[in-house]
């Protein structure tokens, strides 16, 4: 890709990485804005007639999360091999924005075909964007890292401020204001990136790979046409698999308690762990070593986000039937992690710093031990809340504030470090479909969290329980949560200088 120094640099960066970061950071306040609502929505509207409506919500939480990650694996190609990153990005950013105002519609099939929209348009925006960040500096640029830090910052300053404002619209003045602030801002970081082009602060990034494949006549349209509409035409398809949970009688659907979106992951996974098997059967002894800490380090992402995603859906319900909220309420809380990343990214990355200097920066799969560790303690804390629970059973803030505090702890550990582990242990031949798994260890973590989601499911006819009757429901699923985590974390500890060893001369 073609280093873009058309404009004076910013901060010591390419100009262009500011335009993508407030793009980026608009889309993630839409993201983040909508995702604070969903549960609640889903459990106090979509569903709220039935006594299983969590097990339902929890079913479409989940599907809905896989998707929206899944489905960046096949924008990020259809990017690479026709479109570029400019179109996908814009392409991705209208069908967002579209799903969100659909979203501000108040019926349960605007609802299902608004996230429809927002898992094709994500497939298209968010891998895109990332690697736009990457194409803004040359190979071996020792500035593309703090880019990427820099990158995450607007990342979780989205995530922190979208969840309070659509959180006091949505209870203010109803669910859709809220939802229809989302979609304001998705427009605002189109706007953003718009403004970027028409400065030509990108230079030459991000343009399709050729022209001449743009043009290519697919079933008798130019590809460049023919993708934007068979993406509108995806999206109301997606809905029908997301909605395939409607439940037939009481919580059952043709799947069980399952919907279409699960039994289909189920498959692929299968699929997926032959292919990785051949994968490492083709590489040569040197490059099987590296791929395998490869998917381990992927294996291990995907069980701490299958217990971080947790926050958008039972950590949401809990925060709104048994914590004592007087500072914001459940919605409100989901901006409690983006505001700790913020404070801690930098001190955390300063510390790496360092250590590294005195030579004691301690190697990857020792900062994904500790991760998966501190996963474990937060939720741990959460388990201990109920000690303190009033008579109403609603248990002090100031847990639910710690518990995000331990859990950002270990996003720092492991997620910036782990993506760019991927590309360092990957050959060059397989480091854009290593990228997919990586993508894809996301996608499957909100499996986790809809088998976790479905156990803490309170069956009820009541829309409005908590307190006592839900307290240990919850308590009982994080002390499980927590010995899970922290027993995770502790065999990767202990495996750490196995997998050292493979690793080579990757830090
Ligand atoms: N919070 C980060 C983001 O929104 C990472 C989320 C994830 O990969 N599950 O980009």
């Amino acid at each position: 890709m073609t280093n873009t120094q058309t404009h004076k640099d910013i901060l010591g960066h390419p100009q262009g990485l500011f335009y993508l970061f407030f793009a980026e950071l608009w889309e993630r306040f839409s993201f983040y804005g909508m995702r604070a609502l969903l549960t609640l929505y889903m459990v106090n509207k979509i569903f709220e007639a039935l006594s299983t409506r969590d097990v339902a919500a929890a079913a479409v939480y989940a599907s809905y999360g896989s998707l929206v990650y899944a489905s960046t694996v096949i924008g990020g190609k259809i990017s690479d091999t026709i479109l570029g990153l400019r179109r996908s990005i814009f392409l991705g950013g209208i069908l967002m924005s579209l799903g969100h105002f659909v979203l501000a519609i108040d019926s349960s099939m605007a609802f299902f075909l608004a996230l429809g929209l927002i898992v094709v348009g994500n497939g298209f925006f968010k891998p895109n964007i990332s690697t736009f960040v990457g194409s803004l500096y040359k190979d071996g640029d020792v500035r593309k890292d703090s880019g990427f830090t820099i990158f995450y910052m607007g990342i979780n300053i989205g995530g922190w401020v979208a969840p309070l404002l659509c959180g006091w619209l949505a209870a203010t003045y109803g669910w859709h204001y809220g939802f229809g602030l989302a979609g304001f801002g998705m427009l605002l970081g189109l706007a953003f990136f718009w403004n970027g082009i028409k400065r030509q602060v990108f230079g030459q990034a991000g343009l399709p790979p050729s022209q001449a494949v743009i043009d290519k006549p697919l079933l008798g349209v130019p590809q460049g046409i023919l993708i934007p509409i068979l993406a509108f035409v995806c999206a109301p398809l997606v809905a029908l698999m997301l909605a395939s949970y409607e439940p037939i009688a009481n919580g059952s659907t043709i799947f069980g308690d399952q919907n279409l979106v699960n039994v289909i992951f189920k498959a692929i996974g299968v699929v997926i762990l032959i292919y990785l098997a051949k994968v490492l059967y083709d590489a040569t002894l040197e490059e099987r070593k590296k791929l395998f800490v490869a998917i381990l380090i992927s294996f291990f992402m995907t069980i701490f986000w299958g217990f971080h995603e947790l926050s958008g859906s039972v950590i949401t319900l809990f925060a709104a039937r048994n914590v004592d909220l007087s500072f914001m309420d459940a919605a409100q809380t989901n901006s409690l992690n983006s505001m700790f990343i913020i404070i801690l990214a930098i001190p955390i990355s300063l510390m790496w710093a360092y250590l590294a200097k005195t030579k004691r920066n301690p190697r990857t799969p020792y900062k994904f031990g500790l991760g998966l560790v501190f996963a474990g303690l937060s939720f741990y804390v959460l388990s201990i809340s109920g000690l303190q629970a009033n008579e109403e059973g609603l248990v002090p803030f100031s847990y639910l504030l710690v518990m995000y505090f331990l859990l950002s702890i270990g996003e720092l550990f492991m997620s910036p470090v782990g993506l760019s582990k991927i590309t360092d242990l990957s050959p060059k031949r397989i480091v854009a479909f290593m990228m997919g798994i990586w993508f894809l260890s996301s996608a499957y973590a909100f499996q986790v969290v809809g088998f976790i989601s479905k156990e803490l499911a309170v069956d009820s006819d009541n829309a409005n329980v908590g307190g006592l009757e839900t307290l240990s429901i919850y308590t009982e699923g994080f002390e499980l949560i927590a010995m899970y985590s922290l027993g995770a974390g502790v065999f990767v500890l202990l495996s750490s200088p196995f997998i050292k060893k493979l690793m080579g001369k990757v830090h």
